[in-house]
């Protein structure tokens, strides 16, 4: 590494600056069950920061590579108020989409059924009725405050995500019996594993 002698620590300052900016997209473990933080409920941001961005864009790297339709922070482990989403088809231009602090404000009358996974429960599908339109409101990468109204596949993800803030899953949409069916296998693949 080059050094000038009489800048002090100012060039160094200078360079950790300069790789954190040209830091590339990372990839991030994912949660799964029955890891307790995924039914912890997640705190709102205050501030949108650099890092906070970064993990925005680590967080779509990871739901790319997996892939996935939508994260939220909690499936990498960080219990804040993040989420992000595409559902853009495959054959379609890819449409990142980054909520912070999302609040879903109204919810269609009509109902829109859906076979969801999470990539929290690997290889488990559960068919879902939830409301097939509604308004999110949200603050976007630049600080702002935004609405959007969303319908269909969109709909479905967001309310998905918006459970995982506040430690909701699939799996509470099956009986109590179903559930603990479904836990109970996974705290077995996970015993196998350790
Ligand atoms: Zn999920």
């Amino acid at each position: 590494m080059h050094t000038r002698r009489g800048t002090g620590c100012g060039d160094a300052i200078d360079h950790i600056e300069r790789v954190a900016y040209f830091r590339p997209m990372a990839k991030m473990p994912i949660v799964t069950l029955p890891d307790p933080i995924l039914r912890k409920v997640s705190s709102p941001i205050e501030r949108v920061d650099d890092d906070l961005l970064r993990l925005a864009d680590d967080m779509l790297e990871t739901m790319y590579a997996a892939p996935g339709v939508g994260l939220a922070a909690v499936q990498v482990g960080v219990l804040r108020r993040l989420v992000v989403l595409d559902v853009a088809g495959e054959e379609e231009e890819p449409e990142p989409l980054v909520f912070i602090n999302p609040e879903i404000v109204t919810l269609g009358s009509e109902t829109r059924l859906h076979e969801e996974g999470c990539l929290s429960i690997p290889d488990f599908r559960v068919e879902i009725e939830r409301p097939a339109s509604l308004t999110l409101s949200y603050i976007d990468r630049d600080g702002n405050p935004r609405e959007l109204d969303a319908e269909g596949l969109l709909a479905t993800a967001i309310q998905h995500e918006v459970n995982h803030l506040d430690g909701k899953l699939i799996i509470d949409f099956l009986s109590p019996l179903k559930r603990d069916m479904v836990v109970r296998k996974f705290k077995k693949q996970a015993r196998a594993t350790t």
